[in-house]
Order: structure tokens, then C-alpha cells, then sequence
């Protein structure tokens, strides 16, 4: 697996590579896109930003 590959993995909140972290997976509740969060976005209840449609969440 490449690089590139493993970079697609990413938290949605702040663009950190989770690969290897224990991370959120979940589906957007808007558009159903899977989104990552990291352990300290988790924690800190940031906001993330759907990438395909735009939909913001706690
Ligand atoms: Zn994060
Ligand atoms: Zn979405």
C-alpha cells in the first residue's frame, strides 16, 4: 500500500492522517460520505465539515 493510498484516511475536523489512530468512522448524515475524526477532535466535540455536501456537525 502506498503512501497516497493511506493518506486518504483522514480526520474530517482538523486533516490529520488517523491511519493507525483510534478514530471515529461514521457516515454524513446528509449525503452518507464516510467521514473520520481523531481522538482529540472527538474529545473536543469540534465541528467537522462534510467534504462532498457541505453538511457541518458536532
Ligand atoms: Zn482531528
Ligand atoms: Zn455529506
Amino acid at each position: 500500500m502506498s503512501a497516497e493510498q493511506r493518506a486518504q484516511r483522514k480526520c474530517t475536523s482538523c486533516g490529520i492522517n488517523i491511519a493507525g489512530l483510534s478514530a471515529a468512522s461514521f457516515d454524513c448524515p446528509e449525503c452518507g460520505h464516510q467521514l473520520h475524526r481523531c481522538e482529540r477532535c472527538r474529545k473536543q466535540s469540534n465541528l467537522y465539515e462534510c467534504p462532498d455536501c457541505g453538511f457541518t456537525g458536532p
